[in-house]
């Protein structure tokens, strides 16, 4: 009997920011392996709108509003899962925002939004699960979504790039202090896709140049994420724990 290590048949995944880009691409990656798969964002017509088109293929879906900058909308969503659900079994903490801008010219508020919603709302969230799978006993896997940028940093994103310096930090730490209770924290640190999040800066003359730099030649589909994904959440993982996972082109080779 072939045994499939990466299948997620029945397990619960929570993937934060699903409205869009990335997130909504591991939700639909997720569902079809077979989990059931909550989705959360601010942006609640997106995350409905994708519910229901996981669930007319036949899959299992349920969205609701969480706002990762706010304790109480975290408290409220995870109890609104943990309703439909029951336990979470593997988060995928994937909100995040980005600006640029040159040092000198960064403001408080400017730094305080992304350090609030990438690192101080991931830790939030990934606190709120990891409590939740501790409790119930039968562990779990996290994916923090971190960036080649919080490893090899870019001009004009400081914040940016502090923050995912601070996720795999953050990861290494959870990591150490989760395995006693059978749970499995990673980061994956990815290359440049095209989403909104970045979508006018690729599609720029600069952004072309930056391309070229890639060994790879182009920019990621968010396809090109799934392999690696799927690994870090299923058995086929299950000794991988603290580990930062660039998935890039090659671009960290090449980086200036
Ligand atoms: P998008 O802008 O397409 O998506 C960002 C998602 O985060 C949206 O679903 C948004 O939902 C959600 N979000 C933002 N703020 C909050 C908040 N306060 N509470 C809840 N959800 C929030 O960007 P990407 O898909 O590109 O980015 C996803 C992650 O991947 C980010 O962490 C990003 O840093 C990381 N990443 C992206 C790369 C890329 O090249 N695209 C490369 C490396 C890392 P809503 O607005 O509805 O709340």
């Amino acid at each position: 009997m072939r045994v499939d290590r990466f299948a997620l048949d029945g397990r619960v995944a929570l993937i934060t920011g699903a409205s869009s880009g990335l997130g909504a691409a591991f939700a639909r990656t997720l569902a079809r392996q077979g989990a059931r798969v909550a989705l959360v964002a601010r942006r609640r017509d997106r995350i409905d709108a994708l519910a229901t088109e996981l669930r007319e293929a036949g899959l299992t879906a349920f969205s609701c509003a969480m706002d990762v900058t706010d304790a109480a909308s975290i408290d409220s969503g995870m109890s609104a899962i943990d309703a439909e659900f029951g336990a979470v079994d593997i988060l995928v903490n994937n909100a995040g925002i980005a600006a640029t801008k040159p040092f000198l010219e960064i403001e408080a508020s400017g730094w305080d939004a992304i350090i609030a919603t990438n690192l101080t709302g991931l830790m939030r969230v990934g606190q709120a699960t990891a409590r939740r799978m501790v409790a119930h006993g039968s562990g779990g896997t996290i994916v923090n979504i971190a960036s080649i940028l919080g490893i090899r940093p870019a001009s004009q994103l400081a914040p940016y790039a502090a923050a995912k310096a601070g996720v795999i930090s953050l990861t290494q730490t959870m990591a150490l202090e989760l395995a006693r209770h059978a749970i499995r924290v990673n980061a994956l640190a990815p290359g440049y896709i095209a989403t909104e999040l970045n979508r006018d800066f690729l599609g720029s003359e600069a952004g072309q140049v930056l391309a070229r730099r890639v060994p790879m030649r182009r920019f990621g589909t968010v396809e090109d994420l799934d392999g690696a994904l799927l690994l870090l959440v299923s058995d086929a993982g299950r000794f991988m724990t603290g580990v930062t996972l660039p998935v890039d082109g090659g671009h960290l080779l090449s980086f200036l």
